[in-house]
């Protein structure tokens, strides 16, 4: 008798047995199953098979069918399936539900790969008239053969092709996925620090190894994967590559499709069902060289996989934050182990947890110092806003500059990290401030839409005419990108002006739009939020403005100023990426602080080495492990009783310390009342086994009626 052991996607903690169907060979681990689980016939996914259950033979129930003929997944990525369950503390069937397109998690077949129709000769005269659409099929066949998959082919071809191939006058064969690719890489000589790189790399094609590729920004590191990516296809294996946001950067896909003249399936969320299915399946069968996807494509099946290349794995956007809480970059790592694969993590600006594993040799560590040919690094200057004030976020020095620069032909990037016309609005005379109905946090006036939002759980409402309280007038206190937007329009009458930031790009497309216009020139400003911080190459920028440093300089998490160091770094570096020299001036009102004096004089390693002995001194991450155990309920209250209850279940343990509770830094949200818990030590051993006891304990304790909670391993936001 087998055991089926399947994942099934609800919220309870366990595999879940079944038996295989006595009449077919069971469906091996990797495949689809239909089961009945209650009144439901959920999808689930076969991850083991066993001996014995634990449960009496009687209550044992046999699925109802298998879905796959092959498994969807190998044994090492059931392994990395998994392995995330245990280490994220979340659900198998959560997990699995993750890592597949929604097509399959509803049971829908894997769709076939693209196969070969050909045709024996053309139509014989009879058939013209008795059967004309099989002998126009067969006529079309017989000048070419054709892809089940080219759209040319006649609508109902199918059909046709279906009762020809029974006749023995057409041939449907499958394609075979090429071994190799030839992987032509026509591009720049690779420079002697780039060349060591990529041979580093390549050394390590068959094995596991992780290495961080440090290289500022503009230095070439892109070329470094197309060329061990090239070297790698060439051995006819395949190729993954995670980014933090695809639709921020199609000039990858489009590199990396046009360099390596080879098959680039991409795989991220907001692509439609079936496109993302195909590029799936693709991954899979190996027909794609390489797979370019966001934080979930770490999940993507690959038939054989090569090298898992991570860029900009500093980027917060490599974890997911709802629902499945994971960090695509170490899942990324331990993947590349299990499978016995080389993995690179690529940056300007490495996360500090990155950083300590190359220093101290548990990854290694390729340095690409320079921008290669005449580019050169960008000049960095503060402008000390105590001295000269700015008026809608513009100071006199930055104006200056940039008629300079405008004049000169060059194009302006403005980074301002927030939307909006303005973050608050304020009555004149008695001081009310609009404040969201569900959160502790103000509105943020949207001027074009005319609409009030708020900007943490999305409430969207009408703007007073005036101050509910008083009557008076309402003013903006504050600016976002729209604000900057119409103060530039004043400044610079006649010069064409476009804004990047998550307002002005949710249309499809529209991205790539803005993004044409300033590469043709058209465009002379650009002004953006982190957004366009993210990878994109502007060689036409020869001056960037930071409009407000300050925001980060003084954050209560202890990851703010490893944040703020980051993107200033990564804004900084898009300007003067060809020949032309870049300027960067970044606005603030603490032009001593330490953190900026590092960066401007040592560069982001200066910054890294201040911030890492900071860290140890503190004892945060990476020099110790954090858990986080959020709770939220609709009561004020309800989460910190909750969670001093779970601390006082836990008591004292060796090694370990316990912060809080203590209310969230912004406490109510989304009409919620939130509270966290945060458990730090050396030893991950010491943290599980203070799970393990609060995940017995917790449910059963009273003040966690009607509460949510979660764990969050690795939590990124203390806040
Ligand atoms: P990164 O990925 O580090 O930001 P890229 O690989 O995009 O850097 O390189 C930046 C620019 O320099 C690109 O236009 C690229 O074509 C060019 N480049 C990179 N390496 C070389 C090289 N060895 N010789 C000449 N140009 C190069
Ligand atoms: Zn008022
Ligand atoms: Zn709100």
């Amino acid at each position: 008798m087998t055991i089926l052991k399947v994942a099934v996607d609800v919220p309870l903690d366990s595999l879940f047995d079944y038996l295989a169907p006595d009449s077919a060979p069971p469906p091996p681990p990797g495949t689809r199953v239909r089961v009945p689980f209650g009144r439901r016939r959920p999808v689930g996914l076969v991850v083991a098979h066993a001996e014995s259950s634990d449960l009496p033979p009687d209550r044992l129930k046999a699925i109802i069918e298998p879905l796959d003929a092959a498994p969807l997944f190998d044994p090492a990525l059931l392994k990395l399936l998994d392995w995330t369950a245990r280490y994220y503390q979340e659900p198998p069937g959560l997990v699995v539900a993750a890592a597949l397109p929604a097509p399959l998690r509803q049971g829908k077949p894997l769709p076939e790969p693209p196969a070969r129709v050909s045709a024996r000769g053309p139509a014989p005269d009879a058939m013209r008239k008795r059967a004309p659409k099989q002998a126009a099929l067969l006529d079309l066949l017989a000048t070419a053969p054709r892809r089940t998959d080219d759209p040319n082919l006649p609508p109902g071809w199918r059909a046709a092709a279906a009762r020809l191939v029974a006749r023995g006058l057409v041939d449907i064969e499958a394609e075979p996925a090429a071994a190799a690719w030839t992987a032509a890489l026509a591009g720049p000589a690779l420079n002697e620090a780039q060349a060591a790189a990529a041979a580093a790399i390549i050394a390590d094609l068959g094995r596991f190894s992780a290495r961080l590729l440090f290289g500022v920004t503009g230095s070439g590191k892109t070329e470094v994967y197309l060329s061990a990516a090239a070297e790698c296809l060439r051995r006819g294996q395949q190729v993954l590559v995670l980014v933090p946001e695809i639709g921020l950067t199609p000039q990858l896909v489009q590199r990396f499709a046009a360099r390596l003249a080879a098959p680039v399936a991409v795989l991220h969320s907001a692509l439609a069902g079936g496109d993302r299915l195909a590029a799936w399946a693709d991954a899979r069968s190996g027909r794609a060289a390489v797979v370019i996807g966001t934080r979930s494509a770490v999940f993507a099946p690959l038939a054989r996989p090569g090298l898992i290349i991570v860029d900009e794995e500093h980027d917060p956007s490599l974890r997911q934050q709802e629902g499945l809480r994971y960090s695509g970059r170490d899942l990324a790592v331990m993947r590349a182990s299990l499978t016995g694969i080389p993995v690179v993590l690529g940056s300007a600006t490495p996360s500090l947890e990155t950083l300590r594993h190359a220093r101290e040799g548990r990854y290694g560590l390729a340095h690409l110092p320079e921008r290669p040919g005449a580019a050169s690094h960008p000049r960095v200057a503060l402008v000390d806003l105590r001295r000269h004030p700015a008026t809608e976020g513009l100071s006199a020095p930055l104006l200056k500059a940039m008629r300079a620069h405008l004049e000169a032909q060059g194009q302006v990037l403005l980074f301002l990290n927030r939307r909006g016309f303005a973050p608050a609005l304020f009555c004149t005379s008695c001081g009310w401030v609009a404040e969201c109905r569900h959160c502790d946090a103000r509105y943020t006036w949207h001027r074009r839409a005319g609409r009030l939002r708020c900007h943490h759980c999305g409430d969207d409402t009408a703007l007073p005419g005036a101050c509910p309280g008083c009557g008076a007038d309402l003013r903006p206190a504050g600016e976002g990108t729209e604000r900057l937007e119409d103060a530039l329009g004043r400044e610079f009458p006649g010069l064409r002006i476009a804004r990047i930031d998550r307002d002005t790009t949710q249309r499809r497309g529209s991205v790539d739009r803005i993004l044409d216009d300033v590469h043709a020139g058209r465009t002379q400003i650009l002004v953006g939020t982190q957004m366009m911080a993210k990878g994109h190459d502007f060689p036409g920028v020869t001056l960037v403005g930071v409009i407000n440093a300050d925001q980060g300089l003084f954050g209560a998490d202890f990851r703010a100023s490893e944040r703020l160091a980051q993107t200033l770094v990564q804004v900084a570096g898009r300007a003067g990426r060809a020949d032309r020299p870049g300027e960067v001036l970044v606005q603030t009102s603490y032009p001593e602080h330490p953190l900026l004096q590092r960066l401007l004089t040592g560069g982001y390693e200066a910054f890294a080495e201040a911030a890492l002995e900071e860290r140890r001194a503190a004892r945060w991450p990476p020099f110790s492990h954090l858990v986080m155990l959020r709770a939220d309920a609709a009561r004020p209250g309800l989460a910190m009783s909750f969670l001093g209850a779970c601390r006082e279940a836990l008591g004292m343990r060796e090694g370990l310390l316990v912060l809080g509770p203590a209310p969230a830094p912004m406490e109510r949200r989304g009409g919620r009342w939130r509270a966290q818990l945060l458990f730090q030590s050396d030893s991950r051993p010491v943290l599980r086994g203070a799970l393990a006891v609060l995940r017995e304990r917790a449910p059963e304790l009273a003040e966690g009626r009607g509460l949510r909670w979660f764990f969050e391993i690795d939590p990124q936001d203390l806040f």
